[in-house]
């Protein structure tokens, strides 16, 4: 690499390089916050105004895992989901639902109003820089009611953009045999440890993760669809619901596969909608005045 001629081809590459745009280059990156403003307008048009926002929350998770494991797996998943597929990646937002642990050490539990502000305001931000369609990258089982909430809500007032929310994916087929009851395989346990072992390997704990148990206390008993707001703590005290001892790097590649792949076809089909937002603004634009809606 010490020859002139080398040398001289290296300038004029990167002489060229210079002129060029970093989207040209393809070393646009995907995280918001790396990229400049003028490389954030290129980016947005390169993810066809498709923005992710991952996110996380700030709890206990078993005796073996950080605070953080669903904020670090979600921002893994997205992250790489968006190199496959392009698309600009919100920074870390963990402002949900989580109650539930407020008694463990650790929690970062914001009060109910906030949640929905701070995701609206965030949302809305993200739109007037350009995020016209928004996937909420769900990480977060204590999640699981306010996202879809927060998605119906769009619809009380008109948004120029289009809110979607992407939940954790579904066990396909040839997933490698569990060890622990999938039953309450729920926080913490051998899935989410699983997962954990690829995203942060030297955050995993694993030797500590039989110290307390994740076992179902099932102390409250009541019929199906009759739903009461301490049943997680009625059944998981410890915060922690599984095993997470028995998790493995096997299943841990199965399952982040799985999940980078659902987000990325979540990507190409927000980019190809079209009807959603138009949709949207016919709702929008009726909803002004109902009684003109055809009968
Ligand atoms: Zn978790």
């Amino acid at each position: 690499m010490r020859t002139p001629s080398l040398l001289a081809i290296a300038v004029l590459f990167a002489s060229t390089a210079g002129a060029q745009s970093p989207a040209a280059r393809g070393r646009l990156s995907a995280h918001w916050e790396e990229l400049t403003a003028a490389d954030f307008r290129e980016a947005i048009t390169r993810a066809q105004g498709t923005c992710l926002l991952p996110f996380g929350i700030m709890e206990k998770h078993g005796p073996h895992l950080p605070l953080g494991n669903d904020l670090l797996n979600v921002r893994y998943a997205a992250l790489h989901a968006a190199e496959q597929e392009y698309a600009v990646v919100f920074p870390e937002y963990y402002f949900g639902q989580i109650f539930e642990a407020k008694h463990e050490p650790g929690t970062v539990a914001y009060s109910r109003g906030l949640q929905l502000q701070l995701l609206q305001e965030t949302t809305d931000e993200m739109a007037r820089n350009g995020c016209k369609k928004i996937v909420i990258v769900n990480g977060h089982g204590g999640n699981g009611s306010l996202l879809p909430y927060f998605a119906q809500t769009q619809l009380e007032a008109p948004h120029d953009y289009v809110v979607y929310v992407q939940g954790l994916p579904p066990s396909g087929p040839g997933e490698p045999k569990h060890r622990s009851n999938p039953a309450t395989d729920m926080h913490a346990g051998e899935s989410e440890t699983s997962t954990s072992m690829i995203a942060r390997a030297d955050l995993v704990h694993l030797e500590r993760a039989s110290q307390e148990s994740g076992a179902d206390q099932a102390r409250v008993k009541l019929p199906d669809g009759l739903y009461t707001g301490i049943w997680w703590y009625a059944r998981f005290p410890n915060h922690y619901a599984g095993e997470g001892a028995v998790a493995s790097r096997e299943l841990g590649e199965f399952e982040t596969k799985a999940w980078i792949n659902a987000i990325v076809q979540a990507i190409r089909a927000v980019k190809a909608d079209q009807e959603s937002l138009r949709l949207q603004n016919e709702f929008y634009e009726r909803s002004k005045h109902p009684l003109d809606t055809p009968q």
